[in-house]
């Protein structure tokens, strides 16, 4: 069941790269573990998944642990929901990349918490591109402003933007919103920083990674430039709230 979910997405991930004149190898799926118990994680892992995504630290780092014996830092982790500061400590050396950084007051703790482990942590801009209220991230107004202090930090390397569409049941809707997402991104991209300025931490080439799409829309996302999708009912099946440790 699981198998044939997967080979299905792969499929239209690949139509649509097609449809787009992209390459699949330039989209990484991320499968949505949140509230899946460790056996499913596994057996994905036995279909070729290796990039999981979660939305709580404190499961993200349970699962690692518990994971790591078999499977060790062959499990990419995506930290992919809000991430409160009081967190930062214990998520920053498990996960790969945190999707999730909307504010400079989290970027300075990623900071001081990366420096400290002397690691250089990977991010990502959430950008709330649809002004949902319900929502993190930052406005397309407020992107720059912050992008241009996390790249003062020596221990990030900002490294794309995500956003996560409003909930929509006609996929097409949220095309224009994926499509601002790739133009603010490729804004960013060939910025100019002014050279007159120093301690700059960014590097244009690995700016590389614009996270958005799910189960309902990634289709429309990959078409508009998604290099990382994040699925989870699409892979796992519907998500039962009721037994969360
Ligand atoms: C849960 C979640 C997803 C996956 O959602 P599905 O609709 O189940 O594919 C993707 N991104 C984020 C940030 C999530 O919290």
């Amino acid at each position: 069941m699981m198998e044939e979910r997967i080979t299905d997405i792969m499929k239209r991930i690949e139509a649509a790269c097609e449809r787009s004149g992209r390459d699949p190898s330039e989209v990484t799926l991320i499968a949505v573990s949140k509230t899946k118990p460790l056996h499913m994680i596994e057996e994905a892992y036995g279909l070729g998944i290796r990039h999981f995504g979660e939305n709580k630290v404190q499961e993200l780092v349970r699962k690692c642990n518990d994971l790591n014996d078999a499977y060790g830092h062959s499990i990419k982790w995506h930290q992919i929901g809000h991430l409160q500061r009081n967190k930062v400590k214990q998520v920053i050396d498990k996960a790969v990349l945190i999707h999730s950084v909307d504010s400079v007051r989290l970027g300075h703790m990623i900071e001081q918490e990366a420096a400290k482990k002397n690691i250089i942590c990977d991010v990502l801009i959430q950008v709330n591109i649809a002004k949902e209220d319900t929502k993190d991230g930052v406005s397309a107004d407020e992107l720059i402003p912050l992008f241009m202090e996390l790249i003062r930090l020596p221990h990030i390397r900002v490294r794309g933007l995500m956003t996560i569409a409003p909930y929509v049941t006609n996929p097409e809707k949220n095309r224009e919103y994926f499509s601002k997402m790739r133009q603010l991104f490729i804004d960013i991209k060939t910025k100019n920083i002014d050279n007159g300025l120093t301690d700059i931490y960014f590097v244009p080439e690995s700016f590389n990674i614009l996270s958005m799409g799910m189960t309902g829309d990634y289709e429309v996302a990959v078409e508009e430039g998604a290099t990382m999708v994040r699925i989870g009912t699409g892979i796992f099946g519907d998500r039962d709230y009721s037994d969360i440790r």
